[in-house]
């Protein structure tokens, strides 16, 4: 058991009734050390990508963290924010006037994902400070320059090569700064990607910086860092050496949301009910896919569901050889309610069930409240 969840564990034992299931709870220290550990070996700037875990009061109290800056992608996430000195970047291809308008009133740094959004914001020249603007480049564009790796999916995010220097002519011409580039290949990309990314992108900044004839000051290579990036035997000495390529006036950054958040963060649940029905046992809880819709695996061809701690009475339960397993179902009515397996022993109502690695997207990537049921709490550890 790691620290935060021997933690956790204590605080569910001592305070059972200050937490009110079902509800996540989140560790600053860990998205602390997790941010700290992926920017010290990429030695690189490192933006937190927010739409991974968007909890109001865990960004807060995190924002000192992330001092590279935060990466927002709806209005939503703009208003939630609180304004911080660290940078704010709003990059999605279907930002619309009011939200370009809404970004450049409170100074974030726009990424621009198509033509039409940098004649919007052209409309804006002259009335607000602009801050320099960074070009999303698809990664297509980086086919011309690296070999493009077999079997990756096509996207429809950023510039095409194409429209990316008409872009730069566009910004040339009507003395709009551009700061950089930022290009993105997809979650859990890096390891098998970074190398090209960063050689590509070495070309990239030669063509950038002649056409508009200075120098660029940011390039936001992307990430996709799985959570478990550390043991994936990627040589990071040998890619900072590559990056160490680039021209020293460029502020070299990565983006990340998953790798800070996923481990950081756990979600409780309270056994209500149990039943056996043919033979295959079920734990009822207070919370499912209305709360957590990732652990029900409805993305995932061969279901392999999460293993969660269980606490019973304040001790954790430990499996027998040979004894028998249970699923943990949710609330929804919907028969994909299947959040957990529990094996080696049964479940019993008041039991708690503890699953870890629920600290990215499983609270914002569940779908908007079905059947009124409620949402989950969310809860900061100390
Ligand atoms: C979602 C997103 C990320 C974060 O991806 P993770 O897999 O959570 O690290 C980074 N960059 C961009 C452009 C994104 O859209």
């Amino acid at each position: 058991m790691n620290a935060s969840l021997e933690k956790l564990v204590a605080q569910l034992d001592q305070n059972r009734q200050q937490f009110s299931t079902p509800c996540y709870v989140y560790s600053i220290e860990d998205v602390a050390n997790n941010y700290r550990k992926l920017k010290e070996k990429l030695g690189t700037s490192l933006i937190y990508s927010l739409k991974a875990n968007s909890c109001l009061d865990l960004i807060v109290r995190c924002g000192h963290i992330f001092e590279d800056g935060i990466e927002i992608a709806s209005v939503g996430e703009l208003n939630l924010l609180p304004r911080g000195e660290s940078p704010r970047y709003i990059n999605n291809p279907s930002a619309d006037k009011s939200f370009i308008r809404a970004a450049i009133a409170s100074k974030c740094t726009l990424v621009v994902d198509n033509l039409f959004q940098l004649e919007i914001i052209r409309e804006f020249q002259g009335k607000r400070p602009i801050k320099p603007l960074i070009l999303r480049l698809n990664p297509s564009t980086l086919d011309q320059f690296v070999e493009p790796p077999a079997g990756t999916r096509k996207d429809h995010f950023g510039l095409s090569w194409k429209d990316a220097i008409r872009a730069l002519e566009t910004c040339k011409e009507h003395g709009l700064d551009v700061a950089g580039f930022h290009v993105f290949r997809g979650s859990y990309s890096f390891a098998k990607l970074a190398n090209s990314t960063a050689q590509a992108a070495l070309k990239i900044v030669e063509i950038f910086e002649d056409s508009l004839g200075y120098p660029l000051s940011l390039v936001n290579l992307g990430g996709g860092f799985n959570s478990n990036w550390e043991n994936e035997n990627f040589d990071f000495d040998q890619y900072r050496s590559l990056l160490s390529e680039f021209p020293s006036h460029i502020n070299i950054t990565h983006e990340s949301g998953r790798a800070i958040m996923e481990s950081a963060g756990y979600f409780v649940t309270e056994v209500r009910y149990v039943k056996s029905i043919e033979g295959r046992r079920y734990g009822v809880c207070n919370g499912g896919m209305a709360q957590n819709f990732l652990l029900a695996k409805t993305e995932s061809a061969f279901k392999r569901f999460s293993q969660p701690l269980i606490l019973r009475e304040g001790s954790v339960v430990k499996p027998e050889e040979e004894a028998g397993s249970c699923f943990l179902v949710g609330t929804s009515c919907n028969k994909e309610d299947v959040i957990g397996e529990v094996k080696g022993f049964d479940v019993k109502p008041g039991d708690l069930a503890i699953f870890s690695h629920c600290g990215a997207y499983n609270a914002s990537y569940t779908v908007a409240p079905f059947l009124s049921l409620p949402s989950a709490k969310s809860y900061l550890m100390e």
